[in-house]
């Protein structure tokens, strides 16, 4: 009897222990389950902090400084590869007349020209301060070019181009456009480097710049990503509030682009982001299209038509200025 019972506590005890040990497996299993449903959908370059990228929805103050990395120096200055060919079926509505690039006449201080596209980081410092005794008169534009170096922003689907490469040579003909109107342009960067030795230090960098009370308008150009919906095209122009003068700036850009592309969106999208919000003079930001679209990763890619969108892009800017 006394070795019945003693079995049948062995046997409570092995149950329990059985029972204990599968709610610790099953709590395990549903932790990892739980983990993963509560993950964000993703988008593209959503990893990245980007505070230009309306659709990746972070935090638009720079978070605090982490400790320096390894400085950052100047990459080699190889061009990206770009697609000349138009796209296959490029997206409706946007028929590429290319307006080729314009020349630049020389500016009445000659040692200050209107536009300078290439250069270290070093040369954008110097050209920064340069700027800076320009008289109040000059017109100065501050032109934003979005992530570089080892920060490659949103990566094209089908073709893995880096949305800071399309950043640059579109910026790059922004510029030229401006200067052949007679604006001193400013960019943020005129190569494929970061400007900062850390992501929250190159936006600390382009907020100081930012900050600055020189500049007469601030264009800031990126490109836009929705893995979750490739059907999503199209250039979107941000300010940072309706109701201010960078709404008006972003509507004659977006008057200006549909005269030639109908695929941007016509209403003006306002959004708390760094390069509209941080800005003393009137900024918009220009997405100028989907990295996730097809059609558009493609074109985007085109020199064509990143001329015919910098050449709206900068009558945009010379209607707005002209008011
Ligand atoms: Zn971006």
């Amino acid at each position: 009897m006394t070795g019945l019972i003693a079995l049948l506590a062995i046997a409570i005890l092995a149950l329990v222990i059985v029972l204990f040990n599968k709610k610790s497996c099953s709590n395990a299993v549903n932790s990892g389950f739980l983990n993963e449903d509560d993950d964000p959908k993703h988008v593209i370059g959503s990893n990245d902090p980007d505070p230009a990228d309306p659709q990746t929805e972070l935090p638009t103050e720079a978070p605090e400084a982490t400790p320096d990395l390894p400085a950052v120096t100047d990459g080699p200055t190889a061009t990206p590869p770009v697609i000349t060919q138009p796209p296959a079926s490029a997206a409706p509505g946007v028929q590429i007349n290319d307006p080729g690039v314009p020349s630049v006449p020389q500016s009445p201080y000659p040692a200050i020209p209107y536009v300078v596209t290439t250069g270290s980081f070093a040369d954008v410092k110097a050209r920064l301060e340069q700027l800076k005794t320009l008289p109040k008169s000059a017109t100065i534009v501050l032109l934003d070019v979005g992530h570089g170096g080892f920060d490659g922003g949103t990566v094209g689907i089908d073709t893995g181009v880096t949305e800071a490469n399309i950043n640059l040579e579109i910026a790059r003909y922004v510029a030229q456009w401006l200067g052949s109107k007679g604006y001193y342009v400013f960019m943020t960067r005129t190569d494929d480097y970061a400007v900062g030795s850390t992501k929250n230090n190159d936006m600390k960098w382009r907020k100081q710049v930012m900050k600055l009370d020189i500049f007469d308008i601030s264009i800031s150009i990126h490109q836009n990503a929705l893995a979750s919906d490739r059907n999503v095209h199209g250039a979107r122009i941000y300010c940072y509030k309706k109701g201010t003068a960078g709404e008006q700036f972003a509507k004659e850009m977006i008057a200006a682009i549909s005269s030639e592309i109908s695929t941007v969106k016509q209403n003006v999208y306002a959004d708390n982001l760094m390069v509209v919000r941080e800005p003393v003079c009137p900024a918009v930001l220009i997405e100028c299209g989907f990295l996730s679209n097809h059609d558009e990763e493609l074109l985007l890619q085109n020199p064509a038509y990143q001329r015919l969108l910098a050449k709206l892009i900068a009558q945009g800017a010379e209607k707005y200025l002209n008011k």
